[in-house]
C-alpha cells in the first residue's frame, strides 16, 4: 500500500487534478484523497458538488478562488496547523494552471507544510498529446490578453520563440484570437484547434494557420465550447550574413520576391533559392 492510501498519511495539503469533462478522468489516488480529506477547498463549491456527488464524497467544502485566495489560503493554513487534511481542487483540470492554487500553496509552504501534487488531467497536455505535432519544445502561454492591442503585442513577442505555443481560449474570444494569430504569425505554421476535450463534442483539427479563420467561420459548432489552441514552432530562420540580409531586405522592400532574390543572388553570389526562401519569410 502506498503512503497516501492510509488515513494517517493523508494529513497535509493535497493538490488534486480533477476531470475537465469526462468524470471518469480521475485517478484512484485522487478519489482516495478526496474521500478521506477532512475538507476540500474548491474554486466553486457548487460546481464541485457535481463531481463529489458522482463519487459519493461527503467531505465539507469551502471556496478558494482568485478573488479570495489570500484569505482562504490563510484559513487553509489554519486547518493544516490544526492537523487536518485539506484537498484543493479547481473547476477543471490541474489547480494552479491558469487557475487558482499557487498563492494557497505558497502560503502552506511558507508555514512549513509540504504541498503534495496529485497529477491528472490538464487541457494543455491533453491537447498536445493528440495534436499530431512533433515539435521538440512547447511554451504554455495560457490566456492571451483580452484587449486587442495587448493581445497583438503578446503574439508578436511570442512569435520568435522556438517552440510550439499553447494557448487557452474561451468561445466568445476564439474568433478574434485566431484572426490575430493568423495575421501575425508565419502562414506556414500549423495550428491545432482542440475543443471540448474529453466531452461529447470533442474535436481536434490541425491546419495551416492561414486557413484557421475560414475553418472557424464554416460552422457555428466550430466556435462552441472550450478551446486549446496550439501553434507549431516558427519555420527555421535561414541564416544569411549581415550584408546579404541587408541587400535582400532592401530589394525585397522594392521588388517582387522572385526578382529581389534573383538580383540579390547576383550581388551576393548566394544561391537564388535560399534568398527566395528568406525573402518569403521577410514578407
Ligand atoms: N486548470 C485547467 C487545466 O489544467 O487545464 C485550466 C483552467 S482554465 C480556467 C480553463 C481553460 O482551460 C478553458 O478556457 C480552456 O481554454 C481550457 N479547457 C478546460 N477544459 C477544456 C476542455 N474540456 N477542452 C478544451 N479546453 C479546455
Amino acid at each position: 500500500m502506498s503512503q497516501t492510501d492510509s488515513r494517517q498519511a493523508i494529513q497535509g495539503l493535497y493538490i488534486v487534478a480533477t476531470p475537465m469533462g469526462n468524470l471518469g478522468d480521475i485517478t484512484l489516488r485522487a478519489l482516495e484523497v478526496l474521500r478521506t480529506a477532512d475538507v476540500i477547498a474548491c474554486e466553486d463549491t457548487r460546481h464541485a458538488r457535481h463531481l463529489l456527488d458522482h463519487y459519493a464524497i461527503k467531505a465539507p467544502t469551502f471556496a478558494l478562488h482568485e478573488h479570495n485566495e489570500n484569505e482562504a489560503g490563510a484559513k487553509l493554513v489554519d486547518m493544516l496547523r490544526a492537523g487536518k487534511s485539506v484537498a484543493l481542487i479547481t473547476d477543471a483540470g490541474t489547480p494552479g494552471i491558469s487557475d487558482p492554487g499557487a498563492r494557497a500553496v505558497a502560503a502552506a509552504q511558507a508555514a512549513g507544510f509540504h504541498a503534495v501534487p496529485l497529477p491528472g488531467p490538464s487541457a494543455a497536455i491533453t491537447a498536445l498529446s493528440a495534436s499530431g505535432l512533433n515539435d521538440a519544445n512547447f511554451l504554455f502561454a495560457g490566456f492571451l490578453p483580452a484587449k486587442p492591442g495587448a493581445r497583438k503585442a503578446e503574439i508578436a513577442r511570442l512569435r520568435p520563440v522556438a517552440a510550439a505555443l499553447v494557448f487557452y481560449e474561451a468561445p466568445h474570444r476564439v474568433e478574434e484570437t485566431i484572426a490575430d494569430l493568423a495575421a501575425l504569425l508565419e502562414p506556414e505554421r500549423q495550428i491545432v484547434i482542440a475543443r471540448e476535450l474529453t466531452k461529447l463534442f470533442e474535436q481536434i483539427a490541425r491546419m495551416p494557420i492561414a486557413d484557421a479563420p475560414a475553418w472557424l467561420a464554416a460552422d457555428d459548432n466550430h466556435r462552441r465550447g472550450e478551446f486549446v489552441l496550439i501553434v507549431s514552432s516558427p519555420p527555421p530562420r535561414i541564416g544569411l550574413d549581415a550584408e546579404a540580409e541587408r541587400v535582400l531586405q532592401l530589394l525585397a522592400a522594392e521588388l517582387p520576391t522572385k526578382q529581389a532574390a534573383k538580383l540579390a543572388a547576383e550581388i551576393t553570389g548566394i544561391a537564388k533559392n535560399l534568398l527566395y526562401e528568406r525573402a518569403l519569410q521577410l514578407k
